[in-house]
């Protein structure tokens, strides 16, 4: 076998998204997500003009090496636009794995350790009451895992708080240049403690919650944080602080026993080998897409494993079900597996572009027994649905001050 063509597209089904299809002489082909949302169109001429010219004419079989030569092969290594670009071949090249051996891609990392993945999702509210009428819903609805996030009062928009806005899109006005949002570490905490006690308070002690600081704290306020939430016993408390340096995880470890979370935004294994070997994190959150594939989560999955680190697979909408299908095969076969953040496929346009094989009940996904990833990418749907330039907010302090995302 060897692949003859690659092809890349890029679509907006609400939010914008890269796909890769690699292509082989038999007629098999595989699927993988590069999206990296404000770069998409980096990664498409990383793709087209750096990378697909190399691969034709290879063995699609030969994922390793096709990784290595990616990776190593370069000299200029790692960086997210180019770990996108591999991922979504490395997904790929699985995919069609998977199909030429009639098998799906779980079975080939070592079969099945569970018979679901946990789920999380989210209750974002504009006031305490709404995150928890809405975590109630959730509640209702099964999930056993729920992430708290509410509107700070004082501030105009709060991370990962829309409002009564639907998207992005409408936050940023309807113009292509990135919002603005602002941030007061001080108006925060006059708000977080009674999230979570009054959160606890109503969807009682059995149900797992969870909290995105979205590393707006300093490493010693992210310690004040873990011990203020400690009484409220959550799974994890997900990126308190930058770990750019990693070593500054040991302040808030000294603090505090909260269960710590950190990983989404990582290209390689290298930008948290120091977090996991010293076992500063207790959940790694790092993403096929943007990690490089299903080879390299497999890799920092394994590592994890050894020093008592579970996984927690990043799982924003701008990760396509591309990426969530390869997540749901290392979440099933991964023996250190954690939990699984997931936000919902409910928008018709998205599922008009992707098919996919899994399905969701009382807070656990799963999926058949289709051969490869199980996704699919309907060509002509995307072409209804064209990219629009767009961009995620970008956070200042209330002094203007340019801040952590
Ligand atoms: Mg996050």
């Amino acid at each position: 076998m060897k692949i003859s063509a690659i092809k890349v597209f890029v679509c907006n089904p609400g939010r914008n998204f890269v796909t890769v299809k690699v292509i082989t002489d038999e007629g098999i082909y595989g699927i993988g997500d590069a999206t990296l949302n404000g770069r998409e169109m980096a990664v498409v001429t990383c793709l087209e003009e750096h990378i697909i010219p190399c691969l034709i004419g290879r063995d699609p079989h030969a994922i390793e090496d096709i990784w290595q030569y990616l990776y190593r092969g370069v000299y200029w290594r790692k960086g997210p636009v180019n770990m996108a670009a591999i991922a979504a071949i490395d997904m790929a090249l699985w995919d069609i794995k998977g199909k030429a051996a009639n098998l799906p891609v779980y079975q080939l990392l070592g079969g099945k350790s569970r018979t679901g993945v946990t789920l999380y999702a989210h209750a974002s509210g504009s006031s305490i009451e709404d995150t928890l009428d809405k975590a109630e819903a959730l509640q209702q609805q099964g999930f056993k895992a729920i992430r708290l996030q509410s509107a700070i009062p004082g501030l105009n928009v709060t991370y990962g708080v829309l409002g009564d806005k639907k998207d992005y899109f409408e936050l940023q006005g309807n113009r292509p240049l990135p919002p603005e949002e602002t941030w007061s570490t001080q108006k925060y905490f006059s708000m977080i403690e009674d999230l979570f006690k009054r959160g606890r308070q109503r969807l009682g002690n059995h149900i797992h919650l969870l909290h995105d600081v979205h590393s707006r704290l300093t490493p010693i306020e992210a310690a004040r944080l873990g011990k203020l939430l400690e009484p409220y016993h959550l799974l994890f408390l997900e990126d308190a602080a930058i770990a750019e340096n990693q070593a500054s995880y040991e302040v808030i470890r000294q603090h505090t026993t909260v269960p710590l979370a950190i990983g989404e935004t990582y290209n390689s294994i290298w930008e948290c080998k120091d977090l996991i070997e010293n076992q500063l994190i207790d959940y790694i959150r790092t993403a096929a897409t943007h990690a490089g594939g299903i080879t390299a989560l497999r890799r920092i999955t394994d590592f994890a494993s050894i020093h008592n680190v579970k996984t927690a697979p990043h799982g924003a909408p701008d990760l396509s079900p591309v990426c969530f299908a390869a997540h749901m095969h290392i979440n099933i076969w991964a023996p250190n597996f954690g939990i699984q953040e997931f936000v919902g496929f409910g928008n018709d346009k998205l599922n008009d572009v992707f098919s996919h094989n899994f399905s969701v009940s009382n807070g656990m996904a799963t999926m058949t027994d289709a051969p490869g990833l199980g996704v699919d990418f309907d060509e002509e749907a995307a072409a209804k649905y064209p990219y629009k330039r767009s961009y995620l907010p970008v956070s200042r302090l209330e002094d203007g001050t340019a801040w952590h995302w």
